[in-house]
């Protein structure tokens, strides 16, 4: 375990890497930031956003919380997806999932968790959208597994929905969503193939915020 002075002295490495290796590194990130990518992770200790994607500091917006949740009533999340697209108009918005996610087991299972009870209902309700694959899953760890891909990808499908990335795709052609699983037991980075393009027609039959004002 890291003891807490230890962490002074590994950003003082840091720097000294960081300066050997670019002497105007810090000069630089201090202009501003211009990153192709937000990233919208779980808060998971496990599952480091710019790691785990071999990027350095000032290449990904990054966004946290317990189980990769885009909720539309969270105004953390949905302002940080607006600032995102809006003033950075980052490329690229991926929702990163992971297996063994610590949050989706709590909401497979039938407990009164408190506080928890309405954050984790989003993942709930991502079950029951998907009730019917998921009950005929019959081993529990595939079955929690899959319910992690779901999840991701309703979330993604939550981003869809809203008015700011409409409206930024249809005048732009950018950002597109992306849905991936991070695999805890392997590294790897697993693509889950969301066709954003399918979806965001689909969602715009209900959902259509993308008209010019
Ligand atoms: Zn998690």
């Amino acid at each position: 375990m890291t003891t807490y002075e230890q962490i002074f002295e590994n950003n003082r490495k840091w720097v000294a890497e960081k300066r050997a290796s670019d002497k105007d590194f810090f000069k630089k990130l201090a202009r501003g930031q211009n990153p192709d990518f937000l990233y919208i992770g779980c808060s998971d200790s496990r599952v480091t956003a710019e790691e785990l994607m071999g990027l350095r500091a000032g290449e990904v917006f990054v966004h946290r919380n317990i189980a990769n949740i885009v909720s539309n009533t969270d105004l953390n999340a949905m302002s940080v997806i607006n600032y995102a697209v809006i003033h950075l108009q980052v490329k690229h918005i991926v929702v990163c999932g992971h297996y063994y996610c610590g949050g989706v087991k709590a909401a497979m299972q039938n407990e009164d968790l408190g506080i928890l009870n309405p954050w984790l209902r989003n993942i709930r309700d991502v079950y029951r959208l998907h009730k019917d694959e998921l009950n005929n899953i019959k081993d529990n760890e595939a079955r929690y597994k899959r319910l992690v891909e779901l999840n991701t990808e309703e979330q993604c499908i939550n981003i869809i929905k809203t008015a700011v990335l409409q409206k930024a795709y249809l005048k732009r052609g950018y950002p597109k969503v992306h849905a991936w699983v991070f695999d805890i037991r392997t590294g790897r980075l697993i693509d889950l193939e969301f066709d954003f393009h399918k979806k965001l027609d689909d969602i715009r039959e209900i959902y259509d915020l993308g008209m010019e004002e």
